[in-house]
């Protein structure tokens, strides 16, 4: 029995398409979008599923009648979605974008579910809660995030305390070679052709900024319980090594495969089996070259500010995470210039730590809470950041 939160996004579109391809093997128990109606309800009735719902509150009624007929029981509302991820399955895809996914996530890991976690931002905002309660509740969290299953697949070649460090690669994104004055100025069209992956736009807009890779370094910190000196990032624009781990001997593992999202998520649905995955079989021959570079902080500052957060703690990827989601939408609603981002998760970040706020997280409710707090702090931050001559 399986659940996909997020159905209708780029990662619920790949799960979909992997228990397509494999009839009668699933039973989908749940499936959540946030207000694509339309899409849900189709894929409702293909999968005969038993229950779905939507994020926004206002589409219930639409969603009732996309359904008449089918017997599928339906929710609207955060409650609704809520409630989707606490349903019994034995599998789940967390796959909703932004801190919106925490709740739900965690209504999944309170029953003890495997959950295939791509939804990265849940964990940069309450990792160390996130991963406390699926433990306790015996749930096993596995990495879909391409770089994160890679280091998944490569930490099982040795044990913990053989380990040096683990390293996520990145393509570098659509600016990797532009000089800094080109990447302040950049549009919504050019952030969002991704050189190799096709994804949501909160997380094309991440990749070109990198603050995905930040966001990922954080994730890596948490999913894998290591300090920031043991994480590395290495851009390489081929995007086919998604993440490598040093052991003492010198050895490095590494995983390798195309860049199609559907391969680790296969091996999140096939663990601890592996089952066949639809991706182009990988020829390394056709590609020819594997290049890597260090990665820039200075024209990509939202990869510093990442592990400048980590290192601070206390709450603040809480504020980076949040920070960013205010910055990516005011650049979508064209009220920031690209260069603006970075600049405004800095500046939240300082007056945070600045205004005496940092703190330990306790609870999912003060992640929220923190989370909460730094979006209305960035947002009184805009007009000055959008303001400021670059
Ligand atoms: P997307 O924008 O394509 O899809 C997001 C999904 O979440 C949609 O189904 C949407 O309806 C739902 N959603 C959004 N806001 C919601 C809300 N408030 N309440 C309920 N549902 C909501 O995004 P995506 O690219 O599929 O990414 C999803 C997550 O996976 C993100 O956290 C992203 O960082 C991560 N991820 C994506 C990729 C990728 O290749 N797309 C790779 C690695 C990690
Ligand atoms: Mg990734």
């Amino acid at each position: 029995m399986v659940s996909v939160l997020g159905a209708t996004g780029s990662i619920g579109d790949s799960t979909m398409d992997l228990l397509r391809r494999a009839p009668g093997r699933y039973r989908v128990e749940a499936l959540t979008a946030n207000g694509n109606v339309a899409a849900l309800a189709k894929l409702a009735r293909e999968f005969d599923v038993r229950f779905v719902a939507v994020g926004d509150a206002a589409r219930y009624a639409e969603l009732k009648e996309a359904l008449a007929g089918t017997g599928i029981a339906c929710g609207a509302g955060e409650a609704a979605v809520i409630e989707a991820a606490a349903r019994p399955a034995d599998w789940l895809m967390a796959a909703i974008s932004g801190a919106a996914g925490l709740k739900p996530a965690l209504a999944a890991a309170d029953r003890g579910t495997t959950i295939a976690l791509a939804n990265k931002e849940c964990l940069v905002c309450a990792g160390d809660i996130f991963m406390e309660r699926a433990a306790k509740a015996g749930a096993r969290v596995l990495p879909a995030d391409s770089e994160h299953n890679a280091l998944f697949q490569a930490l099982s070649s040795g044990n913990r305390e053989e380990l040096v460090r683990v390293i996520i690669t990145a393509s570098g994104g659509p600016f990797r070679t532009w000089p800094a004055e080109d990447i302040e100025r950049a549009t919504l069209t050019q952030a969002l052709k991704h050189p190799n992956w096709s994804m949501g736009q909160k997380i094309t807009i991440d990749s070109a900024s990198m603050m995905n890779k930040g966001l990922e370094v954080i994730e890596a910190s948490y999913l894998f319980a290591l300090p920031p000196d043991q994480i590395d990032v290495l851009v390489h624009p081929q995007s086919i090594v998604h993440g490598l781990v040093e052991f003492a001997d010198r050895s490095v593992v590494a995983q390798l495969g195309a860049p199609d999202m559907r391969t680790p998520i296969a091996h999140c649905l096939g663990w601890p089996e592996r089952i066949p995955g639809p991706a182009k079989p990988l020829d390394l021959a056709a590609i020819g070259q594997l290049t890597f570079e260090k990665p820039d902080f200075a024209r990509f500052p939202g990869l510093r500010l990442a592990f400048d957060a980590l290192r601070t703690g206390q709450g603040a990827t809480t504020v980076y995470n949040a920070a960013n989601e205010v910055a990516v939408a005011a650049f979508i609603g064209e009220k920031i210039r690209f260069g603006a981002i970075a600049r405004l998760v800095e500046a939240t970040l300082e007056g945070w730590v600045r205004g005496g706020r940092l703190r330990p997280l306790g609870s999912a409710d003060d992640a929220i809470a923190v989370d909460h707090d730094a979006r209305k702090l960035a947002t009184t931050l805009l007009p000055q950041i959008a303001a400021k001559a670059h």
